[in-house]
């Protein structure tokens, strides 16, 4: 087995999400010794969609797994925002092939369990401790791991993927809860022959209302079989973090009575919805500790209104991996070097993602330039996690 900064490093990675199993398998497959612990008892099914942006695809591109995601993904046509009373189309960008040519990578828009099944199948040959979750961390010469089963591991590296509740980043930088953005996302599958008349149902469709929260998302999954609306609306009052909660369908609708009869007609093809309340954290100063560092929803949870969720955490994944497996003189320098390159962005996509203006208007102006970062389509969906320099 090879090693990282010249040491015969065992990495540790807390968390089997999308974030720390894309890390497990690309750790793996540069030569690095990695053992997973996941605290749930096997891969979660939880969850109904994943709109995968190009920079996503194509970091998975590089782990081998985007064909498999491409057999039951669907490929939006385009990006549209659309003014939620009226209708008139505010920006209109090419995505599918024009994406391809451009960003060499499609938009996948995928069933959250598709693309566990295929994370999960590239994680064959990698060492997954399910089960095992992870209550507290002590430093020594190795980091010493201790589970809530009463059992312990040692390990050189530890990576957080751990979510939003992150024990490691807790650990690293002390107990902090999360905050209640006072929004909640309704979220319906649609059989998409229920939806037959209705324009753009094989895009990206974004319906911007009255306020920088209230929103609803269309796009297409099943290779365009089923349609996944995505509503947002502030309720201050409500706070549960649940994925899998029902939501009450009467509500949803009178949340979006004045919407333009076309969006309407979108809530109107299904009448039971999850809901769920949208949780963030502020941009952090430092992801690592010692030999440890976090990626994903454990250092940069986000609101959803640009689609980087889980694109962030996979780039982070790969980033992270080849630092790691990546000839630094130390463990240190490769994390610094890790956090330098990652956090940037991230911060600005997490603030941008917060002022939920992205695209609203222009599919190529600048938009919400954030610090020293301008997150234009390009910045974002360009982004290349397996050739950015490791400076
Ligand atoms: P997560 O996906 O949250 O994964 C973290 C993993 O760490 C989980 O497997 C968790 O069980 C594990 N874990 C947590 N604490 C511990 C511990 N102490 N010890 C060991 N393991 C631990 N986004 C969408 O756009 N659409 C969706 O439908 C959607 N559904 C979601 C459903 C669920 C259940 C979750 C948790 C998130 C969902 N998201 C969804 C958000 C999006 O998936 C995240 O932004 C993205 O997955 C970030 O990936 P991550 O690996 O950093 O974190």
């Amino acid at each position: 087995m090879s090693n990282v900064a010249g040491t015969r490093a065992v990495v540790g990675i807390a968390g089997a999400g999308i974030g720390g199993s894309t890390a497990a398998i690309a750790l793996r497959r540069l030569g690095v010794e990695v053992e997973l612990f996941e605290q749930a008892p096997g891969f979660a099914r939880v969850g109904a969609d994943i709109n995968l942006t190009p920079n996503a695809v194509r970091a998975l591109d590089g782990l081998d797994i985007g064909d498999t995601l491409r057999l039951t993904a669907a490929q939006p046509t385009h990006r549209i925002s659309r003014t939620w009373d009226t209708g008139v189309e505010t920006s209109r960008i090419e995505m599918a092939d024009h994406a391809v040519e451009r960003y060499g990578a499609p938009q996948l828009t995928i069933h959250r369990a598709d693309l566990m099944h295929a994370l999960e199948d590239a994680l064959k040959d990698v060492r997954i401790s399910f089960g095992k979750k992870l209550e507290s961390v002590a430093d020594g010469d190795r980091l010493h791991l201790q589970f809530a089963d009463g059992t312990s591991r040692d390990v050189d590296i530890l990576i957080g993927a751990d979510g939003i509740h992150s024990a490691v980043r807790t650990w690293m930088l002390g107990p902090e809860q999360p905050e209640f953005t006072g929004v909640v996302a309704y979220r319906a599958l649609v059989d998409t022959e229920r939806l037959a008349g209705l324009p753009n149902l094989d895009a990206f469709t974004k319906w911007w209302g009255p306020n920088p929260e209230t929103q609803i998302v269309t796009f297409p999954l099943d290779r365009g079989r089923t349609t996944f609306v995505f509503a947002t609306t502030p309720q201050p009052e409500w706070a549960d973090e649940s994925w899998t909660r029902p939501g009450d369908v009467r509500e949803l609708r009178a949340a979006y009575a004045d919407f333009h009869p076309e969006a309407r007609a979108l809530l109107d093809a299904r009448d039971d919805v999850l809901i769920s309340a949208l949780y963030v954290r502020d941009p952090l100063a430092t992801w690592r500790r010692g030999n440890a560092a976090l990626l994903g929803d454990a250092c940069h949870p986000m609101m959803p209104f640009m689609a980087q969720g889980a694109g962030q955490a996979i780039e982070d994944a790969i980033v992270l991996s080849r630092c790691l497996a990546g000839g630094f003189a130390s463990t240190a320098e490769a994390l610094d070097t890790y956090q330098s390159l990652r956090l940037p962005r991230t911060s600005a996509i997490q603030v941008g993602s917060r002022g939920n203006s992205w695209l609203k208007a222009s599919g190529t102006d600048t938009q919400e330039p954030a610090g020293e970062l301008a997150i234009d389509p390009d910045t974002v969906y360009g982004y290349d996690a397996w050739n950015v320099p490791l400076r």
